[in-house]
Parts: structure tokens; sequence; C-alpha cells
């Protein structure tokens, strides 16, 4: 099928890549002639695993290009995905909606043909209702151009995968023939056995927020626990262990630390609550607060802890910060815990030098005065304090006993409750975790480590 996909950041480039390779002719659009460039060249614009020779493949094949016309898109294409971005407005919890709505106003008119307009953007419910009339009003050839909802799941740093692959699709359609369109899109993920759930437009839309919301809340349950873990004396790595053997709890996302953040949960989250309000459903949603006021509380709880280990100032520090992406395999920094650490103890006064394997630069364009190295020893150099603020596996491999070496004083702050703490401490650093207790559990850690996402 002839496909366009509009917008092409983290979501629609490998959206994009992924179509082409599973068969279909692709054309990307982005209003950012760069981002075209660069993709044209078969580059991913951002560190993604895998996308660069998915997208150099589809570029030699003659089945994906990309391009900055909506026109030539809506000439080309059977079935148009909407791929741009829903951040939160800045003066409310809500999300911002007006990017999709745009490309709707622009594209609806120049559609002469029957297609299929596909949103895979994460928008609050009953958006697409009103896309839907919207499309309807201003597209020339009338009910022929149909709207459905096609929520995205993917991780940042497993793409690729996770969009040849998928737990599962969803569609929210109208009518049989969306639902067909959208099965044959997918025929070969189908024909592979990927569970696929046809249902209505509000519910597609509903199943993306809520899952969201369900992980930030497993999240933030485990991030509570191990503040009674701390009061208590308890270790929260192995509490997570023990629960995460039962099925119905399960052991992925309850990992204690600095918490959530990135362009999606935090965001997503909070436009849930927003249009929960809306809805007349606010205190059946209330507790979404606290999940989000919890994970806010892991940063200013990193930063009083720092400030603990380094004697009660961290002013004249040198704080070396391991880690600036929001997680690890990725170099996205959308409201990235790791960040927010930073320059909460820089404008403490400390000197912060920030290490990070791909997402320095993004970082930089952010928060220039933060200071960056592309090695951690660099980073550590002279330092009164590490902060292990970014699970990039890479980490685990530092050797403390060489670290030890460069740094002024050996203190080393896990706030990813990752690091071999025993190794650590057994080379003479001071350490702590968050609600780990030092020892022994340490070493339960490695293997959650391992075995997380
Ligand atoms: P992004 O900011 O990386 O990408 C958005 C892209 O849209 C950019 O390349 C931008 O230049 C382009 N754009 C903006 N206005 C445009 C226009 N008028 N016409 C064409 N292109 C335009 O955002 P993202 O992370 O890819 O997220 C996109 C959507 O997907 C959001 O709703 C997000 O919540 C959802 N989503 C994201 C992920 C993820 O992991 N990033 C996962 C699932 C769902």
């Amino acid at each position: 099928m002839r496909i366009s996909i509009i917008g092409t950041g983290y979501l629609g480039a490998v959206h994009a890549a992924a179509m082409a390779s599973i068969g279909h002719e692709v054309l990307g659009v982005d209003s950012d002639p760069q981002r075209v460039a660069t993709l044209n060249d078969g580059r991913a614009p951002f560190f993604e695993p895998g996308l660069d020779e998915l997208l150099a493949r589809g570029l030699h094949s003659g089945m994906l290009r990309f391009g900055c016309s909506l026109p030539d898109a809506a000439r080309f294409a059977q079935a148009h995905f909407i791929c741009v971005g829903t951040p939160q407005l800045p003066d409310s919890l809500a999300a911002d909606t007006r990017v999709v709505e745009a490309v709707i106003d622009e594209l609806a008119p120049q559609l002469t043909e029957a297609c299929l307009v596909i949103g895979k953007s994460t928008v609050p419910v009953g958006t697409a209702t009103r896309l839907q009339a919207r499309i309807a009003k201003l597209a020339p050839v009338g009910p022929e151009a149909q709207l459905a909802w096609n929520p995205e799941f993917l991780r940042e740093g497993f793409a690729v995968q996770d969009t040849l692959q998928p737990d599962r699709l969803v569609s929210g359609v109208t009518s049989e023939r969306a639902d067909a369109v959208l099965r044959s899109i997918y025929a070969p993920l189908l024909e592979a056995g990927t569970p696929y759930i046809t249902t209505d437009l509000g519910t597609a839309e509903l199943v993306k927020v809520s899952a969201n919301a369900f992980l930030a809340t497993k999240i933030s349950f485990i991030n509570a626990m191990a503040d009674l873990c701390e009061a208590a004396g308890a270790d929260v790595v192995t509490l997570a262990m023990a629960l995460g053997y039962d099925d119905r709890i399960g052991r992925r996302g309850l990992s204690a630390g600095l918490g959530f953040g990135g362009g999606c949960l935090p965001k997503d989250l909070r436009a849930l609550l927003a249009r929960g309000g809306e809805l007349g459903v606010a205190e059946s949603l209330h507790f979404l607060h606290e999940i989000d006021a919890i994970n806010s509380r892991r940063r200013s709880r990193t930063v009083r802890l720092a400030r603990e280990m380094v004697g009660g100032s961290l002013l004249d520090r040198k704080v070396a910060v391991l880690g600036a992406a929001f997680k690890p395999h990725t170099d996205d920094v959308r409201d990235s815990p790791a960040l927010d650490v930073a320059v909460a103890v820089q404008r403490e006064g400390a000197r912060v030098s920030v290490h990070d394997p791909e997402a320095s630069d993004n970082a930089r364009a952010i928060f220039p005065n933060l200071g960056y190295t592309p090695e951690v020893h660099k980073a550590c150099d002279d330092a009164d304090i590490v902060l292990h603020l970014t699970d990039w596996p890479q980490y685990q491999e530092i050797e403390p006993t060489e670290l030890r070496a460069v740094v002024r004083s050996p203190r080393l702050l896990d706030a990813r409750n990752v690091l071999p703490l025993d190794r650590w401490q057994a080379a003479g650093w001071a350490v702590r975790g968050l609600g780990v207790r030092i020892g022994e559990p340490a070493k339960m850690a490695c293997r959650i480590a391992a075995e997380r996402v």
C-alpha cells in the first residue's frame, strides 16, 4: 500500500522505516527540512538502535523517501499516519493537540480520493471523534476519507523491535473498510501472531494513556515503598524482586530509583488527569496526582541525599553526573530526571560535569551551562561525589578501583539502584542508593538490572 507518515520524530521515523520494511511504499513528511535531509541521507536524526540500518535498506529499495510537502502526501498515499507531537500545554496539565489539528486542517482539503487517515499520536479521549467530523467537513471526497486511531506503544531504545514485533496492535475504527485497511497494512505482523484488537475510537485513544498511567503508577508505587524501606531499614531491591515473582504483579517496571521522565509518561499522565476532569471523573483519577508527586519527589530526594553525602552543602563541590538521557538506549532528554537533578545541584553552587554515551548534545542544547565530557573518567576527575542517574549498561562495567584514583572523594550515589554497590564499597567508596540496604542485597540489584527493561 502507498502510505504517508506525517511527523518523523521518535515515533514517525521508526514507523516509516518499519512500514517500508514490510513491503509498503512510504513517504515520510516532516515540517523540518533539515530532519528530512538527514533521513533522506539514510541517517536517523536521533539515537535509536537499528534505525540507521532500517532507513538505509528502505531508501535503497526505493520503498522509502522523505519530503516536506503535505500536498505530495495527499496525492501519493492511500493511508496517512499522523505522528506529530502532543506535548503538555505550557500553562495546564492538558495535552497540546494543536499540531495534530493543524495537520488535519491542511491535509483534509486535499483528500480527493478514498483514503484512511490514521492517528498514531497520543491524544486525549474524544479527540479522534472531533477530528473525524473535521475531515468529513473539509475533505472534497467526503465520507470516503475516514479516520481511525491506532495508538503506538513503542519504547525508545527498542523502537524498531517494538514496531516490527509489537506485543499488540490496537485499532479504533468506525467502519469495516477502515478495519480492513489497517489489517492489510499490518498483515505481516498479524500473520506472525501479533494480537490485534479492533475497537471504537475512544477506547483506542484511552488504551494508550491508561497504559502509560498504569506504568507510571507501578514505578511510583515501588518508589513509595523505597521511602518506606529507607525509613524501616529494609531493602527495596529485594522487596521488588520478591513482589515481582507474583504473576499478578510482575517484575518489569518495578524498579525503584530516580523515577520516570521522557516525552511520554509524565505528559500523558497529566493529560489523562486534565481530560478526566473535563469529563467529570476527577475524583476517580485523583490518585494520579500523587503518582506524579511521588515521581517528582524522587528528584528532590536525590539532590538532598547528594547534599547529605558531601557533608551538608553542595557549594563549590565538584559533582560528576553519569547520564543525561531520561533512560538508557536513547538520546531523548525531554523531562529527563537526570538533567533535572544535574541542574538542581548546579543551582546549589556545585560544579557539574555530565557524561552520557548519546545524549550530551541534546542536553547541551537545553542546558548549555552544565559541563559535558565524552569520558566517564574526565567527568569524575576531582569529583566530590559521583551521581549515577541514567542506567546505561556501560556504567555497570565501570571499574570502581580505577575510578577511585581520579576522584577527590570516593562517594557514589546510585539513584538507579543497579550498580554492584558491594564492589564499589569494597573498593573504598562510600555508597548510597534509594531505598537500598547496603551490603548483601546490593548483589541482587545487578540481577534485577539484567532482567529489567
Ligand atoms: P517528536 O517531537 O520526536 O516528533 C514530532 C515530529 O513532528 C517532529 O519531527 C516535528 O518536526 C514534526 N512536525 C511538527 N509539526 C509538523 C507538521 N505540521 N507537519 C509535519 N511534521 C511536523 O515526537 P515523538 O516522540 O515522535 O511523539 C509523537 C507522538 O507520538 C506524540 O503524541 C507522542 O506522545 C506519541 N508517542 C511517542 C512515543 C515515543 O516513545 N516517543 C511512543 C508512543 C507514542
